[in-house]
């Protein structure tokens, strides 16, 4: 297509994005899509989508190609039911998906439109490896994106920090699963352990308990590197002297607290270059958790309600 009238307007947008690629969707030899689930009774393929590209993928071109994981085969028809109304509340609130598509097959002879063949590639990719071990619940997740959504650190950090496909709580599981956890080794570790993951997460996976089983085998496997352990090592033998890490980190977040000055943030700290390279990190309030709960509880119990 020749150089056009640049547009702004979004519809003109749309409207130049529809004559551009629709001719690609017409003229292409095959088109390749995901799919949400792949159902045994009937072997048929369902795609969900809010745009309907998906759509254009699997009806226009010569030949359709579906590429999934095997955990995506669901038995029935039902269960396909209750698993679409699932994913569509979770992902974005909606009582169903805009397009629900199920391709069950090539065209056939009285068929307006269709692909004339149509393939499903199914993907182990180690997921068999999956089933039997302790992280098998992993194989239940839907994709739907909640975990991401609810996560504190996804939203503060935001999807493209992670490094890999699948960002977020269930990225932080799976990729390790599928790159090897040396390779993934920082992301079981992007979390706070705040559980807000599992409690959103419509097929009830513990990613809390599955990311510190990851942490186990780093630890186990030594992956983590000589300043972590350390660095562990140093934090067991305080977590077990109370009143030595109520003192060491009272004085701690004071001090930074105060380094931290008006600002109340990092632009440099050598301990923390990982993260003062590419943005601030923001200084503590100057109180530690223990001692801010600890005020505040006093506050509520009345003077002579406390104990002496
Ligand atoms: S782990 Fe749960 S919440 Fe996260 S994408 Fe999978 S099904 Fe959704």
């Amino acid at each position: 297509m020749g150089k056009t009238e640049r547009v702004t307007e979004v519809a003109s947008i749309v409207n130049e994005a529809r004559e551009v690629l629709r001719d690609g969707f017409l003229r292409a030899d095959a088109g390749i899509t995901g799919g949400n689930f792949l159902i045994a009774e009937t072997g048929s393929v369902a795609l969900v989508t809010n745009e309907g590209n998906g759509d254009l993928t699997n009806t226009l071109p010569r030949v359709h190609i579906v590429t999934a994981g095997i955990e995506k085969v669901v038995p029935t028809l039902d269960d396909l039911s209750v698993l679409l109304r699932l994913l569509a509340r979770s992902a974005t609130g909606q009582e169903a998906s805009v397009y629900t598509t199920l391709s069950t097959g090539p065209r056939r002879a009285d068929d307006l439109d269709g692909p004339e063949a149509f393939h499903v590639v199914l993907i182990d990719n180690g997921r068999s490896q999956w089933l039997g071990n302790e992280f098998r619940d992993m194989l239940r997740c839907i994709r739907c994106g909640a975990c991401l959504n609810h996560c504190p650190v996804w939203n503060s950090i935001g999807g493209h920090a992670y490094g890999w496909v699948y960002p977020g709580p269930m990225g932080s599981v799976l990729t390790p699963l599928m790159i090897g956890l040396e390779e993934g080794k920082h992301l079981p570790n992007a979390c706070t352990m705040n559980g807000r993951c599992q409690s959103v997460c419509p097929m009830s996976i513990p990613l809390p308990n599955l990311l510190r089983k990851h942490r186990f085998r780093l630890h186990g496997q030594a992956l983590d590197g000589r300043g972590a352990r350390l660095a562990l090592k140093l934090w067991g033998a305080l977590a077990v002297r109370p009143r030595w890490y109520r003192w060491l980190t009272r004085i701690g977040t004071s001090l930074l607290g105060i380094l931290g000055g008006k600002r109340g943030r990092f632009r440099y700290l050598p301990l923390a270059r990982g993260w003062t390279d590419s943005r601030d990190l923001p200084a503590p309030h100057g109180q530690s958790f223990v001692a801010a709960w600890q005020r505040q509880n006093n506050k509520r119990v009345r003077p002579s309600e406390r104990c002496a």
